[in-house]
This record gives C-alpha cells, structure tokens and sequence, in this order.
C-alpha cells in the first residue's frame, strides 16, 4: 500500500458581525428573498442571517483576543467573534448545528438576491433532505440549480424593474459557469434542483 499523501488543508477565517453592519435597505432586501424561498420551500421557521466578513488569520487572532479582554464575554453560551472552517466562503455558508444563514456584508445586487436563495436551500436540505446537505457535490449541484431558478422568480414578481435583460444574461452566464466547474468536478452528479 502506498502511504497517504500528505493533504495540505488552507484555513480560511471568517469575522462574525453584528446585525447594524449594514444598512435597513440591505436588510429588506435580504429578507425578502428569505422570505419569498422559505415560502416556496414551505420552512415554517426562517433561519436568522447573520453578517460575515473573510478576514486574513492575523486579523482573526486579533478580533478574538480583544473580545476575550471584554468581560463577560467568555461566559458559557456566547458565540465566539470569528470562525475558522476549511473552505474559503465567497458568498455564503449554512451551519450545520443552528438555524441560520451567514452572508457576507458586501454583496451587490442581485448576488446578494442569489445567495440569499441558496443559503436557504441548504437550510432545506438540513431538514428534509440531510443526505444530499452533507454531500458536497449533491448538495452544491441542488443548491446551485435551485438558487438561479428561484432569483428568476423572484425577480420577475417581486422587482420587475430591475430584472433588466443584461441582469438576466448575466444571471445565464454565471449559471452556465458554475454548471460547467460542478460538470468538471462533480461529473457524477446532474445540475439541477431535487424533487422536493
Ligand atoms: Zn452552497
């Protein structure tokens, strides 16, 4: 047998901010997208968005450090200011244990719409079908195809006015090549939503 390869695993950090990061409009907006995907998805109980920011590791170790100097923040129970996982988060990440969404604070429209919607959908996964959430290509091939489809119904009934046609080419060309890297790396799997 061959000895395993040493697998060299980055850290990626990520910065937990409070819910006044960004401005009401940037709430509305989001929370309509929850709203109209948990609708759609029938999720009696809308999970929370909480805001995050990628930050650099020394930054991380920063942040934590002067929150463990404020008291009472180490008191059993409180959430911890930054968290490390093993993937870089772009747009968003669904925790697993806890009934929230976490976005990052500086997305523009309608990326923020999109992953707004895909967060959701593993939300869904989670409760319905927890097989495909912990499959990274299931999971991804469901998340991804769900979220372009449900932006597309959103936009088209709730902002009409903006869903221009260079937002929808661009919504096209984003989707063709995301359904092209998942091809390259989940060939096993077809892009598309599960029959709920
Ligand atoms: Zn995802």
């Amino acid at each position: 047998m061959q000895p395993a390869e040493a697998r060299v695993v980055s850290i990626h950090y990520l910065e937990i901010l409070t819910a006044d990061v960004v401005s009401g409009g940037i709430h509305r907006r989001t929370n309509d997208v929850v709203e109209f995907a948990c609708k759609e998805l029938a999720i009696a109980l809308q999970p929370q968005v909480v805001w995050i920011r990628s930050v650099p590791k020394g930054t991380a170790t920063e942040i934590l450090n002067r929150w463990k100097q404020v008291p009472g923040n180490l008191t059993v129970g409180k959430r911890l200011p930054v968290k490390s996982l093993d993937k870089e988060i772009k747009g968003g990440y669904t925790p697993l244990d806890l009934n929230e969404i976490w976005i990052q604070r500086d997305l523009d429209f309608p990326t923020l719409e999109f992953v707004a919607a895909h967060e959701v959908r593993h939300t869904w996964q989670k409760a319905r079908h927890p097989d495909v959430f912990d499959d990274y290509c299931r999971a991804e091939c469901d998340a991804y195809a769900y979220a372009y489809e449900a932006l597309e119904r959103y936009l088209e009934k709730c902002r009409k006015e903006d869903f221009t046609p260079e937002i929808r080419s661009d919504i096209e060309q984003k989707r063709e090549s995301v359904r092209f890297k998942l091809s390259q790396h989940c060939p096993h799997v077809r892009f598309e939503a599960i029959n709920a």
